[in-house]
């Protein structure tokens, strides 16, 4: 077997692996990302590719489905229908956002056409997986897509080759449960690999119990509406809803009648999550509480009702709002983030990692009173700004549990900056010394007899 991470595996960036064995030449997810307004797309692949196995839809996993699909187009897709949907969604969205930008006469690259996405989701391509089940590609292989977590749809993969060869790709995976999703398990249907080729985004690090750092979320959000201040919550799109219900349960519990407002392309993806079937136990996409509420859509009929709704929110007495663009690069956070930034009373609080060389970045590391962009504009910032960890990955310990549950002889490391990934090959050596473990370096084969 010979692996390669073409993008995506250390350090981290848009995920595209190659897996070679017994004469297959499979790719796992093709996606790109996005700093300081560029998007960087990865490597593609080259030479005949017999499927590409997607394991969900987050835009680091899927943008560049519609490129890949240039190059390839007779190469078939494999995901589930959420991912299919998300997919959709990301791939449209990232679409208009490129033909307004050249509008305004920005120079941006274009990496694909409409035609390039519809050829990449039309599901004569893109085969849907509905149950976390063993299905047949070829004769004689085994896949199978296994609840990991992360996001709605999300999936590891699991591989059985002819020979009897077993891989699992982890994707992106989280053992702990969320309103809409529940973590990852292994139990009563433990699949022993020879490899495990396992992300490590947080491979070094413990992450703070998650329902401890909801309530201190929850109580931060409490504090700045007590206050009569409000709260903007930039969320990635498919995140965010599951943010929100967390947000909205707990001001139920702690009393406080004051919607959560689900805004932009996470109210999107809230009615994708609770309008899909569920394609495996774990999903369940039906706990939305009553008082989560969509902003509303664009009404051909009455144009400005969704501004004139938002004009509301700004206009009135303590409010909540969670937005997308989760790393303050563009969305309507923005929209809210110019009319909050100067309220001393209000907040922004980022509940997700926020990379180098973006908004979300830069606003954290500003003081009060400094200016920060907006449209060009500077605006001094006089709200509170806080970050929590509210992750959809696993940690370290959590991974090198995983593995000695799973017991592969071969661990390769992806998905993970560089200090993750020693962090991470550090933890599974000092509880297994005889497992080995590779980092799947950008570009670089990890080859196995
Ligand atoms: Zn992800």
């Amino acid at each position: 077997m010979n692996f390669r991470a073409l993008s995506g595996g250390v350090p981290i960036g848009g995920s595209h692996y190659l897996i070679e064995l017994e004469g297959k030449r499979i790719v796992i997810d093709c996606g790109a990302v996005q700093t300081g307004g560029k998007v960087l797309p990865p490597p593609i692949a080259k030479g005949h590719i017999d499927a590409l196995l997607v394991t969900h839809g987050h835009f680091d996993h899927i943008g560049m489905l519609p490129l890949f699909v240039k190059e390839h187009p007779d190469t078939p897709i494999y995901g589930t229908k959420v991912t299919w949907r998300f997919a959709r969604m990301i791939l449209w969205d990232s679409y208009f956002v490129t033909l307004k930008k050249l509008e305004r006469g920005e120079k941006v690259e274009t990496h694909f056409s409409a035609s390039d996405i519809e050829r990449a989701l039309t599901l004569k391509r893109f085969n849907v997986v509905r149950e976390p089940e063993w299905f047949s590609p070829w004769p004689g292989w085994k896949v199978r897509f296994w609840p990991a977590g992360h996001i709605n749809g999300a999936a590891s993969i699991h591989i059985i080759s002819p020979k009897g060869f077993r891989i699992i790709h982890s994707g992106d995976i989280s053992f702990q449960n969320q309103p809409t999703i529940k973590g990852a398990k292994v139990i009563n249907d433990i699949f022993s690999p020879e490899v495990l080729i396992t992300e490590g985004t947080y491979g070094d690090r413990n992450l703070p119990n998650r329902i401890e750092e909801g309530w201190r979320f929850i109580n931060q959000v409490v504090k700045t509406v007590k206050d009569d201040g409000k709260v903007l919550i930039p969320s990635f799109s498919i995140t965010g809803p599951n943010i929100g219900i967390i947000l909205a349960n707990g001001l139920t519990r702690a009393g406080v009648d004051i919607p959560v407002h689900l805004d932009g392309m996470v109210r999107t993806a809230a009615g994708i999550i609770s309008g899909s079937n569920e394609w495996s136990p774990n999903d369940n996409g039906l706990v939305f509480p009553k008082n989560l509420i969509a902003v509303p859509e664009k009404d051909p009929n009455d144009p400005d009702k969704s501004y004139a709704y938002r004009q509301k929110i700004l206009d009135g007495g303590p409010a909540i709002i969670v937005s997308s663009h989760g790393m303050l690069e563009g969305g309507l956070a923005m929209f809210y983030l110019q009319h909050l930034i100067t309220d001393y009373k209000s907040a922004v609080l980022l509940p997700g990692y926020q990379a180098e060389g973006t908004g979300g970045r830069r606003l954290l590391e500003l003081e009060r009173g400094h200016y920060f962009q907006i449209n060009r504009r500077p605006f001094p910032i006089y709200c509170d700004v806080k970050r929590f960890q509210l992750s959809s990955h696993a940690s370290g310990n959590e991974l090198a549990g995983w593995v000695s549950e799973i017991q592969p002889w071969h661990v390769i490391i992806t998905h993970a900056p560089n200090s993750a990934a020693r962090g991470l090959e550090q933890k599974i050596k000092e509880r297994h010394p005889s497992i080995r473990v590779s980092k799947g370096f950008n570009g670089e084969d990890v080859s196995l007899d």
